[in-house]
């Protein structure tokens, strides 16, 4: 997650932990088997942009005939029925430029054309850092994205070794990957932070140590998942607000430090289902929809 885990590629490590939650999560298995197919396209993205090398003016030229027609291959061969029709119809209708420009705009899109465009924009914004994504409209404040001004996907909570000037809590960016550190019990949605409107889900058994203000009914929900009654999700919760109405997943490295947050945001479908029970809204959906 930090500067040399970047150097080396992010993506050997959210490819093994893909196969390692697609053996843990049956439920999850058709966003993971998309996801796990598109790794290796956005691998091949990180790694010829860094030979290419194109600059701020050409980045929505380059992602459209360079990535996106990649990733409407997978998509076609590999994904859920529904996304695979709508995905090969959209590509034969419209302009890939007009949709990665979108998504660097920071424009509202439908989920077939946000989908491609952020799973082509992703691993180039990755590879080229700073000098490119600083480029991408959006707003530059401690809810957003400092690098592109995009909206936070997840927050997490670091390892003891990572930077613990804000409590150890981070956001990661939805649309360039980078990260940053946030006031723990503060709204990453609209900034709330008084701990009575910031409820927080979480099966009985989950690992994560700060409790907030608990609330339980999860495991209903998850009761056909547990096994030994052990948490499905022993290091991810929902925090919510009860404000915006928003939320994010939380996911505590501490308490799994094998986790991969980008990975495991994705494999924890139910607990997305849950919040949406509650009348709550996702920041801003993850890359498969939810
Ligand atoms: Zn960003
Ligand atoms: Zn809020």
């Amino acid at each position: 997650m930090g500067q040399a885990a970047v150097a080396a590629g992010p993506f050997a490590d959210r490819r093994s932990r893909t196969r390692d939650l697609l053996a843990r999560y049956p439920f999850a298995r058709e966003v993971l088997d998309l996801y796990g197919a598109l790794l290796g396209v956005q691998e091949n993205a990180y790694g010829e942009v860094i030979s290419a090398r194109p600059g701020a003016p050409d980045l929505v030229a380059y992602v459209a005939e360079r990535v996106v027609p990649a990733v409407v291959e997978v998509t076609v061969a590999t994904g859920p029925e529904k996304l695979r029709e709508a995905v090969a119809d959209r590509f034969h209708s419209s302009n890939p430029r007009e949709l990665v420009a979108a998504w660097i705009g920071g424009e509202q899109q439908d989920l077939v054309d946000r989908y491609l465009a952020r799973a082509s924009v992703g691993p180039v914004l990755e590879a080229l850092g700073a000098d490119v994504a600083s480029s991408c409209i959006g707003p530059r404040d401690e809810r957003h994205c400092k690098t592109c001004g995009g909206v936070p996907q997840l927050s997490y909570f670091a390892v003891a070794s990572e930077d613990l000037a804000a409590g150890g809590r981070f956001l990661l960016c939805s649309r360039c990957h980078s990260t940053w550190g946030y006031a723990r019990m503060t709204c990453p949605g609209c900034g709330e932070d008084s701990s009575s409107r910031l409820p927080i889900f979480n099966e009985e058994g989950n690992a994560s140590g700060e409790r907030g203000s608990v609330v339980r009914g999860l495991e209903g929900r998850l009761g056909d998942h547990r096994k030994e009654n052990k948490a499905v999700f022993p290091h991810i919760r929902i925090e919510a607000c009860e404000s915006c109405r928003g939320y994010l997943l939380n996911i505590d490295l501490l308490a799994d430090p094998d986790a991969v947050p980008i990975v495991d945001e994705i494999a924890a479908l139910p607990l997305d289902l849950y919040a949406g029970e509650r009348g709550f809204s996702k920041i801003t959906p993850n890359l498969m929809g939810f």
